[in-house]
């Protein structure tokens, strides 16, 4: 069964579908078969790969709303071993749709159901919101990816985020475990950026990766050309951190199957996690600086 990692910061702009595109390439390049959903109903995603959703004629909406499975929606991404299931703009009504649904948390993770069999990685790349299809996804999922942006209001989303992790936890999945904060839009010239990964670090210790994303123009410019950074600037920055960040994904991957105890390193994990939901981490970083 491939691992199924949620994006998701309810923060918008964070770099939550640059990462999801990005990282799903590098991984695909690496060999591994990965699916891509684009749960967001803007559909960055899709457009990152230079998918046109207006030509598909099943999405994910069919999916969470309808009774397709995953498997009927997907498409091929334009990367090698990576596909795409495509969301649609009626997704954003679907908080509203799926009000009165049975199971309505459990929709994502009903029609899930065989295709993660035949992936890898199966990675969502969530909107901006903790509504119901971030929760879809949250119950859905293995872990979940964090993206941070390094910026002065970072920690005080996260303590709100992990509120609303231990909540899907306590009531939908259990089993949820973080696979891991990742800094994004770091600018090695200003102290805010250095400050807030410090700050961040000490928060949360070994669930930040130590790859960081750094700010980069090319990094903003691919999805201009439907591209992600990989086949669009190969020797950039934001390739090469990409493609470390899926090395570390790799190597957590590989010690979670190598620990006799699978999943204890990611519960010291929660715990760190939980631990920084303390008032004092809602402080924005960077306040005295
Ligand atoms: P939303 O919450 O709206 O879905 P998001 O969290 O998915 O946003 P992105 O769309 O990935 O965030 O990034 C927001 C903007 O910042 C985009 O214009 C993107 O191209 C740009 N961006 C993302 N990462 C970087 C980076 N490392 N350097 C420079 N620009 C970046
Ligand atoms: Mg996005």
């Amino acid at each position: 069964m491939g691992r199924t990692i949620a994006c998701a910061n309810q923060k918008g702009g964070v770099g939550k579908t640059t990462t999801v595109v990005n990282l799903a390439t590098s991984l695909a390049t690496a060999g591994r078969r990965v699916l891509v959903l684009d749960l967001d109903p803007q559909g960055n995603a899709a457009s990152g790969f230079g998918v046109d959703r207006s030509a598909q004629t099943k999405t994910l909406y069919d999916v969470i709303l309808g009774d397709r499975m995953v498997s009927d929606v997907v498409v091929p991404s334009g990367i090698e071993r990576c596909d795409l299931a495509p969301g649609s703009v009626s997704l954003a009504g679907a908080e509203v749709e799926l009000a009165a649904s049975p199971q309505r948390e459990r929709r994502l993770a009903r029609a899930l159901a065989g295709a993660t069999a035949q992936y890898d990685f199966v990675l969502f790349d969530c909107p901006p919101s903790l509504g119901l299809l971030t929760v879809n996804a949250l119950t859905a999922a293995d872990s979940v990816l964090i993206p941070t942006q390094c910026e002065y209001y970072a920690l005080e989303g996260l303590s709100q985020l992990i509120a609303t992790l231990n909540l899907v936890r306590d009531n939908l999945n259990p089993s949820l475990e973080i696979e891991g904060v990742v800094l994004t839009m770091y600018d090695a010239r200003t102290n805010l950026s250095a400050d807030v990964a410090s700050e961040v670090r000490s928060h949360f210790g070994s669930a930040v990766f130590q790859t960081v994303i750094p700010r980069s123009v090319r990094l903003s410019e691919a999805p201009s050309f439907g591209l992600p950074i990989a086949r669009y600037r190969p020797d950039s920055r934001g390739a090469i951190a990409y493609d470390e960040l899926a090395a570390e994904v790799l190597a957590r991957g590989a010690s979670r199957s190598a620990s006799p105890s699978a999943g204890a390193g990611s519960t010291a994990t929660t715990a760190q996690m939980s631990s920084a939901v303390r008032p004092e981490a809602a402080e924005p970083v960077g306040a005295h600086a």
